[in-house]
């Protein structure tokens, strides 16, 4: 049998989204559940793929699949493709597995040519409207699918309105809209050097190619990065019968959700435009009206809209997004979709929704993305600060959350200066989806146009980045690079606050601070706590991180790495004296210095912790990351050594490695200078010994040595430990319970595993040096060519920061296996930054490690999807 490559809206379902994209599946899902919707047929994802394996070609046995769907089509309307009485005209959209908001292409009011215009306009009694719709195809398909520069018929259109003396488009005659018709076909066949083509199913199969080929478009490659979405899913294309919300005053177009996503409130809330085509709502060029008003415009329609909402919502258990069009007062539902949300109204919408007895706290845990979650714990405006500023404007508040920066604008500019460390915010008149990266760059977007589902505000929704859209009052100059505001000038140079929740503009620079678990947010954390089997801890390096892990929920501390306690300006003399002396006496002057700081440092970590367990590691600095070079730092260290300026130079040089990365570090340090183990050994004991004495906490120590790869280094470290915490205990006259275990950092380490747990009582995966050393690439000077990379699809993903489960997983899933036969209670965690990336979490809890190891602000984002990974495989 040959292979289904079309399915018609009555052929599939819900389930088969990963064949039909998102939107085809649901389109199938809501005509088998009587909602009204447009008929047509969606081409599958699979033929995406076998688009680009074919030489971007859509097959002979695929086309004729399309064409006897079109004839299906055909029948069910009563209409024809290209007929001179009523003809058939289609929209052809995309639609992959999981939605991306204006990353793809579409076209509408497919299968206009001069026959069917005129049908049309008789239809409709319309000549406008239908030589409106015409002119707008063809501009649309020469953009998308033929790559005629758009400005090239704005340009027309503009021209055009001179020669006639009008100001706006509607201003425009059926007749002008006529010759505006014949004016874009010439203007395309000198581009092209080919007619405009008139057989709609000329126009059918090169939209759907079009659509195919934005899938590998450059933003929606970028958006599938960030979000994590492999290029193999390809997208589907939905053909579907047009119906019209611009054929007057009964039409319309609407785009609404079933609950507030900005807030999460139990309301229907969206917008609507009457004689309005879909497009011209999403792109923010006309300002909507809330979705309430059509209860007074119009009643009837409201209810019956009212209705299936509530019933799709029921139905998918979960808030919709839905596009409706009201054609000459007929309601159709264009699509619906689990409905993008911010982090707050996931987080009601799911509490709600178990209370309300839709769904289980299993399901309910499963509704929020994990990476969402960050933004809750993102900056506010600093409560004091903003009593005191005065807004210079207001927008509306289309993602949450307080930004401050220099205004940058343009999306270059924002990624360009945010890569050289400065916080911006991105002001545009509006934006669109070239603008991405931008957007992703810069800490808070505003703009001038556009609603609550304009391209902005949907996008920053979903990046969770903080949005005011549609500030009105603001003029902003794009090209003399100004902002205006009652005849004050803003420049790049200065300072804007925005405010994502309240819609309101500063032009300064307020304060923002970190915001608290609490409300909805805390009684979702505690389901997920209540589920997840994975143990989330975190990685801390100073009391202050150790307290804000703790407030978020870590569980302990997984790393605290002991050299990132010297990069303050007042120790990093001791420790650069200490990596610089030359004999053991000047490194015992440099260890005493830094053993009293070491203890204070320990005993704050240990009293934030309260007894939780904490790991602490040995120093494990890159040199070079230490080394001094200015001359002034040399001279002065070289003073504080009692050694001249050339001595201490010369030790530099010699000091200096080709490869810092897989050079003198690690336990290899503690090797060669054995008397830094026992310094930090002392420091670790004598802390708890202390902090046990006046506090009460019964710590037990874990003590880690870092990049090892040979059993016998171990031991030698181990050994250096255990003699020292004895004398040290001995010393106390106390008794004290402590651990001794390793990073696996080195696949070396990982495939002698079983040896190594002889002497470990713990491993942790140190992946980030994992990663490095099982590709070969280090970690400084990946980033130069993986863009090469990600550009030929050899890669899809940073291996630095979503882990590599084939290979690195490989060496991981030994090394479990391995340390447990000979140790089968060793205790087993992750600590390198995979421990707070989602895939990577769920990856660690179905191998059965103990827990996750994450930076402070990830910790509840991985305590959720630890409980994910519980919900979808109970271990
Ligand atoms: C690691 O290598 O994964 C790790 C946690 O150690 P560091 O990043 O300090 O090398
Ligand atoms: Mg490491």
């Amino acid at each position: 049998m040959t292979n289904k490559y079309v399915y018609l809206f009555n052929e599939g379902n819900a389930s088969m989204k990963n064949l039909l994209g998102g939107k085809g599946a649901n389109l199938a899902e809501m005509t088998n559940i009587g909602i009204p919707v447009p008929f047509g047929f969606t081409v599958t994802t699979e033929v995406c793929n076998k688009y680009y394996e074919d030489g971007k070609k859509i097959s002979d046995d695929i086309m004729s699949q399309i064409y006897d769907s079109l004839t299906k089509l055909e029948e069910s309307t009563g209409k024809k493709f290209g007929d001179n009485s009523n003809p058939l005209l289609v929209s052809v959209r995309s639609g992959s597995r999981v939605s991306m908001p204006g990353m793809m292409d579409t076209i509408l009011n497919l299968g206009l040519n001069d026959v069917a215009v005129e049908a049309m306009a008789g239809l409709t009694n319309n000549p406008r409207f239908a030589y409106d719709s015409y002119r707008r195809f063809i501009q649309m398909f020469s953009d998308v699918v033929m790559n005629v520069e758009k400005r090239l018929f704005e340009n027309k259109i503009d021209e055009l309105k001179e020669r006639k003396g009008v100001e706006i488009d509607t201003d425009l005659t059926a007749d002008d809209l006529k010759e505006l018709v014949g004016e874009f076909k010439e203007l395309y066949k000198k581009e092209k050097g080919e007619e405009f083509p008139s057989d709609p199913k000329i126009q059918l199969m090169d939209s759907i190619a079009a659509v195919f080929r934005s899938w590998d478009n450059p933003r929606a490659i970028v958006y599938r990065r960030m979000n994590d979405y492999p290029g193999e899913w390809g997208t589907a294309v939905n053909v579907q019968e047009m119906v019209f919300g611009n054929k007057g005053e009964t039409s319309g177009t609407g785009v609404v959700f079933s609950r507030n996503p900005a807030n999460g409130d139990n309301e229907i809330y969206g917008e609507y435009l009457m004689n309005a085509q879909g497009e011209d709502v999403v792109a923010g060029i006309r300002t909507p009206l809330p979705i309430s008003k059509l209860k007074d415009q119009n009643p009837t329609i409201y209810k019956e809209f009212e209705d299936i909402v509530n019933k799709l919502e029921s139905h998918y258990k979960d808030m919709q997004d839905m596009e409706i069009t009201i054609e000459e007062g007929k309601l159709y539902f264009l699509q619906t979709r689990n409905g993008k949300r911010t982090a707050q109204a996931a987080l009601k919408i799911a509490v709600d929704l178990v209370e309300e007895g839709m769904l289980s706290k299993e399901q309910a845990i499963l509704k929020v993305e994990p990476k969402q979650l960050d933004t809750l714990l993102h900056p506010a405006f600093y409560t004091e600060d903003l009593k005191k500023a005065v807004p210079i404007g207001k927008g509306l508040p289309a993602s949450p959350g307080a930004a401050c920066g220099k205004i940058a604008f343009t999306a270059d500019e924002a990624k360009d200066r945010n890569a050289l460390g400065e916080d911006v915010v991105l002001v545009r008149l509006e934006t669109s989806p070239e603008d991405i990266e931008g957007m992703v760059a810069a800490k808070g977007i505003l703009t001038v146009r556009g609603g609550m589902t304009s391209h902005a505000a949907v996008v920053a929704r979903g990046m969770g980045t903080c949005c005011v859209a549609g500030c009105g009052t603001i003029k902003v100059d794009e090209k003399k690079r100004t902002v205006e505001v009652n005849g004050k000038v803003y420049t790049d140079e200065d300072f804007i606050s925005i405010d994502g929740t309240s819609g309101n503009v500063y032009g300064e620079k307020i304060k923002t601070v970190t915001p608290e678990i609490l409300g909805h947010f805390a009684i979702f954390m505690g389901w997920a706590d209540e589920i997840r089997k994975l143990k989330v801890r975190a990685n801390a390096d100073s009391p202050k991180d150790a307290e804000q892990a703790v407030e978020f929920g870590a569980e302990g501390v997984g790393l605290c790495r002991t050299e990132h306690m010297f990069f303050a300006e007042d120790r990093i003399m001791a420790v650069r004296q200490m990596i610089t002396s030359n004999d053991l006496e000047q490194r015992k002057v440099a260890l005493d210095k830094i053993l009293p700081m070491q203890k204070a440092d320990f005993i704050g970590i240990y009293e934030a912790l309260e007894g939780k367990p904490v790991t602490i590691r040995l120093l494990d600095p890159p040199l070079h990351e230490f080394l001094p070079s200015a001359e002034t730092d040399i001279k002065e260290l070289a003073n504080e050594m009692g050694i001249t300026f050339d001595e201490l130079q010369s030790t530099v040089q010699e000091l200096h490695e080709f490869n810092p990365m897989m050079g003198h570090r690690g336990c290899r340090l503690a090797v060669s200078y054995p008397e830094i183990a026992e310094m930090q050994a002392r420091a670790i004991i004598e802390a708890a010994i202390e902090v046990k004495k006046n506090k009460g906490y019964d710590i037990v120590p874990e003590i880690m040595i870092p990049l090892v790869g040979e059993i016998k280094e171990l031991k030698y470290v181990k050994d250096v430990i255990v003699n020292t915490v004895k004398k040290v205990i001995e010393e106390n006259g106390v008794t004290l319970e402590y651990k001794v275990g390793t990073m696996i950092e080195i696949p070396r380490a990982a495939l002698t595993a079983d040896e190594i747990a002889k002497e470990a009582e713990f491993f942790s995966f140190g992946t980030n040096d994992l990663t490095q050393m099982t590709f070969g690439f280090s970690r400084d000077d990946a980033a130069k060519f993986l863009g090469a990379y990600y550009d030929k699809k050899i890669y899809e993903q940073d291996p630095f920061a979503k882990l590599d489960q084939t290979g690195v997983g490989a060496l991981i899933k030994i090394a479990v296996e391995k340390g447990r036969s000979t140790r089968p209670d060793i205790h087993l965690g992750i600590c390198g930054e995979h421990g707070g990336d989602p895939s990577s979490i769920e990856f660690c809890h179905n191998i059965g490690l103990d827990y996750v190891s994450c930076s402070p602000f990830r910790v509840p984002l991985a305590r959720l999807a630890a409980a994910q990974a519980q919900v979808k495989q109970p271990r």
